[in-house]
């Protein structure tokens, strides 16, 4: 079978400080990242002992994992595993980029955003400058505040234009978004508008819980990051049969890690190959 996995282990903390997230700034002890790297060494050897399935991974920290040695190691190995189909990780990418020429950069993507308040544009744009010219698929994205607009349309012009440039909508306000505005957004991200609001998705059909599914540090799946249900662990021999196509049981779903998943959206034509990292098909090297 093929599945895509979402892993978020136990580690939560970052290197930035970026004033609207819980993260900001946290630190994890020395025995919490040695509990964290083991139980990510746990994981990428169960994909490798589940060679009769094809994974694709997306790591989803909570703050910050690329600047983590291991993490960068369990990126590079599982790249070069023959039952991966690709590897991903959302990142700020503050980490250094050299040990991503040992990846097999035919799996390797990587989910970037721009925080425009922790590095400059300029230092930003010149990494993900270097980044595409190794031949790094990534996608570059932010949050779509109106107040740094000016910069996050100056991030699309200064950036080639084979990267694609997605814009996560504020939706913590209501109204936040003048028509005008949102046509400035729409010019940077042809796809803001599936961003702009959350979809409803009680009793819909997705695809999280059949043949993609989140796991934590200790194995334990849920159907996705949005319904906290436990059902069933990686680490159980019949792991599999906890999966099986239900309807959605929240309200609505606004992540784009949540929604590409739900049936009546039709968005895997749109993302293709590039759905875990963020890149639609006529987009991205
Ligand atoms: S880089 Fe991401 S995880 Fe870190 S503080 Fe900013 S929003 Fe939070
Ligand atoms: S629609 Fe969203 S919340 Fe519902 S099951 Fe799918 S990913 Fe989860």
């Amino acid at each position: 079978m093929n599945f895509s996995i979402l892993y978020r282990g136990p580690l939560s903390s970052c290197n930035y400080s970026c004033d609207y997230c819980p993260f900001a700034k946290t630190k994890n002890t020395r025995a919490e990242l040695e509990d964290d790297k083991k139980k990510l060494r746990r994981f990428v050897n169960w994909t490798k002992e589940n060679a009769q399935h094809h994974f694709g991974i997306l790591f989803t920290p909570w703050g910050e994992a690329l600047i983590r040695k291991y993490y960068q190691e369990a990126i590079t190995e599982l790249s070069h595993s023959e039952n991966i189909r690709k590897v991903a990780i959302q990142t700020n990418l503050s980490c250094p980029t050299g040990w991503m020429k040992h990846c097999n950069p035919d799996k390797l993507a990587l989910w970037t955003t721009f925080h425009p308040t922790q590095i400059s544009r300029a230092d930003f744009v010149k990494k993900c400058r270097q980044l595409f010219e190794s031949g790094v698929r990534f996608s570059v994205g932010t949050v779509g505040f109106t107040d740094a607009l000016p910069e996050i349309e100056k991030l699309r012009e200064e950036l080639p234009p084979e990267i694609y440039v997605w814009v996560n909508a504020n939706k913590k306000t209501a109204d936040y978004y003048s028509e005008e505005n949102i046509n400035r957004l729409l010019a940077v991200d042809p796809l803001f508008s599936w961003n702009l609001h959350a979809h409803q998705s009680l009793g819909e059909s997705c695809r999280a819980g059949e043949s993609v599914f989140s796991v934590d540090g200790d194995g334990n799946m849920t159907r996705c990051h949005f319904i906290k249900t436990r059902i069933g662990n990686i680490y159980d021999p019949s792991w599999e049969k906890a999966l099986r196509r239900q309807a959605c049981t929240n309200a609505t779903c606004g992540c784009h890690i949540g929604y590409v998943h739900l049936d009546k959206l039709n968005l895997q034509p749109v993302y293709g190959d590039g759905l875990l990292e963020r890149i639609p098909v006529d987009m991205g090297k």
